[in-house]
């Protein structure tokens, strides 16, 4: 398959992404995990956008544009990807048409995933992701807990918060999200791409998506 998971933080694109992942061998490509691995190792590009994440604001057009020109032209890629967390703008949605033009595919559809505000905030506050950059499984204290001691049940490596999970950084990832990505859902809708999934319980997102894919 070739998507978009577009929501907004906390809506569970990672999640879902990763079990679609599963069902036909396409590749999850995050921007978002991709870019924590990258200030993690202190690489150019992770100097770069190191103090925009930190922030909660949106790292610049093309710094995502390079990474993401890159990442889609890997071999892996032809088997299907999703997109989770890219394009987060109109100027990067417009770059990927020019892209997906350039390399000759296309995409089945951009499935915007809806949830509510207060669930998105409580969400946000009880998650926690696993440090090690080549596992970065996402926890949430409440209903899918990392072990008792922290740790990842995945790597054992820590569990943390991440930096841009305080409340003033996720209160302004909201605010950017509404302002920048929200208008993606209009931009998709003239394209005739948009379908939208109520996103409450991961695994029935999944199922949704998987029927359309095959519809
Ligand atoms: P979220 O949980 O907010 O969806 P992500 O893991 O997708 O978080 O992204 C974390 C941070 O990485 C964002 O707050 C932003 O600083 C940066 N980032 C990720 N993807 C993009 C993008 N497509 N454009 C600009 N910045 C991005
Ligand atoms: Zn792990």
């Amino acid at each position: 398959m070739r998507i978009i998971l577009l929501g907004a933080p906390g809506a569970g694109k990672g999640t879902v992404a990763k079990l679609l992942e599963e069902f036909d061998g396409s590749v999850q490509i995050s921007t978002g995990d991709i870019l924590r691995s990258a200030v993690k190792e202190e690489t150019t590009l992770g100097k770069k956008a190191k103090d925009y994440m930190d922030r909660g604001d949106l790292v610049p057009d093309s710094l995502i544009m390079e990474i993401m020109e890159a990442r889609l032209k890997e071999p892996d890629c032809q088997k299907g990807f999703i997109l989770d967390g890219f394009p987060r703008t109109i100027a990067q949605a417009e770059e990927l048409k020019k892209l997906l033009g350039r390399l000759g595919v296309s995409l089945d559809f951009v499935a915007n995933l809806e949830v509510p505000r207060e669930i998105i905030l409580e969400r946000l506050t009880t998650r926690r992701t696993c440090c090690n950059p080549s596992c970065q499984a996402i926890y949430n204290l409440k209903n899918n807990p990392p072990r008792q001691d922290g740790t990842c049940l995945l790597c054992d490596h820590e569990t943390i918060q991440r930096d841009d999970e305080t409340v003033e950084a996720i209160n302004n990832r909201l605010e950017i999200y509404n302002q920048k990505t929200a208008p993606l859902i209009g931009y998709y809708e003239k394209e005739g791409l948009l379908k939208n999934f109520l996103s409450l319980v991961a695994d029935d997102t999944v199922s949704e998506i998987k029927k359309a894919i095959s519809a």
